[in-house]
């Protein structure tokens, strides 16, 4: 593995860092970016409109896209590349990486012509944001147990049910919903994928309060809500085939090795900060610990940099690719943690006046929960690898071969 850029890839990278530093300013080390609480605020939205219609304009948008669907036609490379410089400048939050990452592929790959020509162009420029609403209190791992409904009414669709941990909802306008059309066949093959508009009468969005004080997603209650034909998306009973489209987008959209970039700032931390009348640094303790987290944020970040020299030479992602989450995820919790205990009785304040790094370990620490459970939680991952990189025998499955309607459900409550 060779692990500097090619000449190409150096000059992509020398235009990219060109193109930020003419247009945004370089980012503050001890801003911390938070991936479940960012400003959501309306004047928020707004430059985050403002600055991927600027970055459309200016050829810098959606990277990855085929040229037909607005995008650049680059590959992984190039777009790993980007989101490297990018990170180094405070560019106005994200709040398309659901729509850019996985939604737009899945209408790409199974929307019809008019459905692309709709809702690609808008998307793309971002003047309209998405949101996946899939998960139910009932169903997230197990995503085909999902009891939301749909039933034909004429040239119309009408949704009914509750979607839950739904991220941005409360400012999208539209929403990718996976709904169950068919009881009477197993939970796989009952299920229709559909757009909906988010400001259709019957939908309503409620914030859900964070423990780290955020409020990034919500729940979604659809009450009769109409969704004219046109916008189912795949077949009738195909839901779950789209919706693999998606899930299959997620892991890369949502990328590996969240704990492998914080090793500087805690090792930052351990200088600055003082431990028995001595700087952190100098504790044996405090030595071991960081050349432990060191050695496995390394071995992430060379699972990762695998995987993505197997990508840039045209692999697809594969089942491999829970590594990195699976790993990263603890890490970083763990990498929290530690910088908080290091802080002493400062370690249990949130205010940003009064520690170190301006809260950004507290902020990490109170997020990282969460990363463990989006987009595959930690036991999921593991069985995926058990499973489909191990090859061991599969989990055994109660409700394969029964209609969704006679699977057994305990009483409410139980
Ligand atoms: C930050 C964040 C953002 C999210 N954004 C969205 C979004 O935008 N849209 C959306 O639709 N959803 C979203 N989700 C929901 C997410 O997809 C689900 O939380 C996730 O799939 C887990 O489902 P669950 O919460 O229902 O937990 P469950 O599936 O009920 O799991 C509960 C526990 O049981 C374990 N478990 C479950 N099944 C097994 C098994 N077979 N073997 C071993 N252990 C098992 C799990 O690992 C977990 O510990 C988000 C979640 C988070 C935390």
């Amino acid at each position: 593995m060779d692990f500097n850029d090619t000449p190409e890839e150096a000059a992509f990278r020398t235009k990219a860092y060109a193109w930020l530093s003419a247009n945004a300013k370089l980012r503050d080390p001890n801003e911390y970016v938070d991936m479940l609480g960012e400003r959501e605020d309306d004047a928020a939205i707004q430059a985050a409109k403002d600055w991927q219609s600027k970055k459309y304009d200016e050829g810098w948008a959606v990277l990855t896209w085929p040229k037909e669907f607005g995008g650049q036609g680059l590959g992984r490379m190039e777009n790993v590349i980007w989101n490297q410089e990018d990170a180094k400048f405070a560019t106005p939050t994200n709040i398309y990486t659901i729509g850019h990452g996985m939604l737009g592929p899945t209408i790409m790959a199974h929307g019809t012509p008019e459905q692309q020509k709709r809702y690609i162009p808008n998307m793309a420029r971002g003047q309209e944001v998405w949101c996946q609403l899939f998960s139910e209190p009932a169903a997230g791992s197990d995503l085909a147990g999902l009891r939301s409904t749909a039933v034909r009414d004429g040239d119309e669709w009408v949704l009914n049910g509750q979607k839950i941990w739904s991220t941005g909802a409360h400012y999208c306008d539209w929403g990718m919903v996976v709904v169950r059309t068919d009881p009477n066949v197993v939970k796989h093959a009952g299920l229709t994928y559909f757009i909906v508009d988010m400001r259709s009468p019957g939908v309503e969005v409620r914030p859900i309060k964070q423990i780290n004080g955020g409020s990034a997603f919500n729940e979604v209650f659809f009450t009769d809500v109409r969704v004219p034909a046109e916008n189912r998306l795949g077949a009738e009973g195909d839901g779950w085939s789209v919706s693999l489209t998606t899930l299959m987008n997620e892991r890369v959209a949502i990328g590996a090795g969240a704990g492998a970039g914080r090793f500087k700032d805690l090792l930052r931390l351990a200088r600055q900060s003082r431990m028995n009348g001595k700087p952190a640094i100098e504790d044996s303790a405090v030595r071991q610990k960081l050349a432990s987290i060191y050695i496995r944020s390394k071995g992430l970040q060379y699972t990762g940099m695998r995987t993505l020299s197997a990508l840039s030479q045209g692999a697809t992602p594969g089942p491999e690719g829970s590594i990195g989450k699976a790993v990263g995820g603890p890490l970083a919790q763990e990498i929290a943690s530690f910088a908080i205990e290091m802080q002493g009785a400062a370690g249990g304040l949130l205010d940003e006046g009064s520690t170190p790094m301006e809260g950004m370990w507290q902020n990490a620490y109170l997020s990282s929960p969460g990363m463990r459970i989006a987009g595959g939680t930690d036991e999921i991952l593991r069985n995926i690898i058990a499973e489909r990189v191990l090859r061991m025998p599969p989990e055994m499955r109660v409700d394969k071969k029964i209609a969704f309607r006679d699977v057994p459900t305990g009483p409410p409550g139980s």
